[in-house]
């Protein structure tokens, strides 16, 4: 029996395929971003007593409404925007679920989707499966700014969904407020949509502030907010996350979401609610994260990589053009077998794969990793 794909160019992520080959040499693991270190014990407690509590069943289709209501209050104070937590929250299976479901849910048959390579990768592959198109704009290293004449003219009568990240993965740019009226502007009086994944959101460095979609009025009137608890509480293991859209759009965003997974695990909902209640478990990570960011750049001086201090996740680029011309999944192969410590290429990220001879580093570790890992990059 012969089966077409329907992703016949993808393979396995290259999370994976770094992943494997770092356990199989026992290599320092700074390729997939999430932390070595564990979770607060007052959420884990927190699990353990909602479900010895009993709430063990089913939660409701778009999540327990005390935690949409925590969240609804978080953005309001954080961002100055109303959501209202019965119709415009959605709790989801981690961001990528959000993100998944908001394409399937308005993307048809050849729209278009505006894409900004390098993009992180669960973008493509459900613009593909509902039979989008992408549409790129590539932001080039170091600075990855985007030029936003040009993305405006992309903008076509097919155009229908335009996919922005930041704090952003993998080259820890974060969007100014310039960018976003800029971007808000372009926008205007179009029909565009508008996927905003803020799974960063929590760190952000230096003194600056996460320009959320929802800060800014007609973006937020046509965006989808994705976020991520894995994310800022150290639990990517958890995948759970959450949308925020105005009602016209959640009603569609939840007509999919009922019947892809319905609802999301109960008992980490009701932990989350109240983990959530107290401002300081995520107001705190700027910092946490700034001081992981400067040990671990801090530590990259006078080596022989060139290192421009992420402005914000928990990804640190690293240039090695100053060591050789391999390209970049041949050298963070290399610098898996030889040198035991493993990265991320960011080609895989760029459109048609462009080789900018940069690794991306996960700093979301413990000191004494991220020390074994200095020690190993001053050493090439
Ligand atoms: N977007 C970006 C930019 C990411 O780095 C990740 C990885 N966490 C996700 C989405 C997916 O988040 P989650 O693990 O909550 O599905
Ligand atoms: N978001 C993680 C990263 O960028 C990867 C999660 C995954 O493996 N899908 O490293």
């Amino acid at each position: 029996m012969q089966h077409p794909s329907k992703l016949p160019n993808i393979g396995t992520t290259i999370f994976t395929t770094v992943g494997n080959l770092a356990r199989k040499h026992n290599a320092i693991d700074l390729s997939q971003g999430f932390p070595n270190f564990e979770a607060d014990n007052r959420l884990l407690d927190l699990v353990s007593k909602a479900m010895h509590d009993g709430h063990n069943q089913y939660a409701p289709m778009p999540g327990y409404y005390g935690l949409r209501d925590v969240i609804s209050q978080k953005i309001e104070t954080l961002h100055g925007h109303s959501y209202h937590p019965e119709s415009e929250i959605t709790v989801t299976v981690g961001a990528t679920q959000a993100i998944f479901t908001a394409i399937t849910a308005f993307v048809h048959p050849n729209d278009e989707v505006i894409v900004l390579k390098p993009a992180y990768d669960c973008y493509e592959p459900a613009i593909a499966l509902n039979g989008g198109v992408p549409v790129y704009l590539e932001l080039k290293a170091p600075s990855f700014a985007v030029d936003w004449t040009a993305f405006k003219n992309l903008i076509s009568p097919k155009t229908k969904m335009v996919i922005i990240n930041t704090p952003h993965n993998p080259s820890g740019r974060i969007f100014s407020r310039g960018d976003m009226l800029q971007l808000q502007e372009v926008l205007r009086r179009t029909n565009i949509l508008l996927l905003s994944d803020e799974v960063y959101e929590h760190i952000v460095f230096d003194g600056q502030q996460h320009e959320s979609a929802s800060r800014f009025k007609d973006l937020a009137s046509r965006s989808f907010i994705c976020a991520s608890f894995g994310k800022t509480f150290h639990v990517t293991g958890w995948k759970m996350g959450y949308c925020a859209a105005p009602k016209h759009l959640m009603d569609e965003f939840r007509k999919v979401h009922q019947f892809n997974v319905f609802s999301v695990d109960h008992p980490t909902q009701r932990a989350m609610a109240e983990y959530l209640n107290t401002k300081e478990h995520y107001t705190h990570l700027n910092r946490f994260y700034q001081e992981k960011r400067d040990f671990f750049t801090k530590g990259v001086d006078g080596s022989r990589f060139i290192c421009k201090p992420s402005q914000g996740t928990y990804f640190q680029l690293l240039d090695y053009s100053n060591i050789t011309d391999e390209a970049d999944t041949d050298f963070a192969k290399r610098l898996i077998t030889d040198y035991k410590l493993a990265s991320i290429p960011i080609s895989s990220f760029n459109l048609n794969n462009r080789d900018d001879k940069v690794l991306r580093f996960c700093f979301a570790k413990k000191e004494e990793t991220l020390e074994r890992a200095l020690d190993i990059l001053q050493g090439i």
